[in-house]
């Protein structure tokens, strides 16, 4: 996929508020600092669409782009920041909570973590909520430039047998790295393919 045109649309703290639109959407999520923000920049090859922040936990939005006037990119406030007070994380689970229960539009979900750290629990266990709540997701492996192959390798096995204690099959998985422009196609050609369905 080419991406002619990505535009913000809306940022919103109440689920209720997103767009109405009933365009295709896909939601990007993971653990603070994970490199979401860019995840995003690489896809879109927009140098600044999502705001990569030195305050990672600030921003508790729900972010929406419009991608070639045919489809939403949504991102959500990262989980899992040390600093954020318990109240904070009830507020943000319900709100993930809502999200993911009320957009009917959603696609896919897709999971960021850092392919450097061994499986860590939040992760492990917001996987294990989504597949429990059926919402299909994908797992994004971030920062791959900052491994060898073989460790690349050996870290993703260990999240599929984690993963394959709970669950039959593995999800998808895409391994990326925004610094080097790794997976790029590999992650729009998979949404190009969700979306002509
Ligand atoms: P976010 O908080 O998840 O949106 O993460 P950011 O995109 O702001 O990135 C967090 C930090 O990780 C920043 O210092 C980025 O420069 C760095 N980072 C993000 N992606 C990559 C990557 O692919 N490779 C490397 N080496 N660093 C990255």
């Amino acid at each position: 996929m080419k991406i002619k045109s990505a535009e913000f649309v809306m940022s919103n703290s109440d689920v209720a508020k997103c767009p109405k639109s009933r365009l295709p959407e896909y939601a990007f999520i993971g653990r603070s600092n994970v490199g979401k923000s860019s995840l995003i920049n690489m896809l879109t090859s927009r140098k600044s669409l999502a705001k990569t922040s030195g305050r990672p936990g600030k921003t508790q939005l729900i972010n929406h782009f419009l991608i070639n006037n045919n489809w939403h990119l949504v991102d959500l406030p990262g989980y899992g920041y040390a600093r954020v007070s318990k109240s904070s994380k009830k507020v943000f689970q319900k709100f993930i909570t809502q999200y993911f229960g009320l957009r009917e539009q959603l696609v896919t979900a897709f999971v960021l973590v850092d392919i450097r750290h061994k499986p860590q629990p939040i992760d492990l266990e917001f996987m294990q909520w989504l597949g429990e709540s059926g919402i299909p997701f994908s797992i994004i492996f971030t920062k791959a430039d900052k491994l060898r192959p073989q460790a690349i390798e050996k870290h993703v096995d260990d999240y599929k047998n984690i993963l394959l204690e709970t669950w039959e099959e593995v999800p998808n998985y895409f391994i990326t790295s925004s610094s080097k422009d790794i997976g790029k196609d590999d992650v729009l050609g998979y949404i190009d393919a969700l979306n002509e369905n």
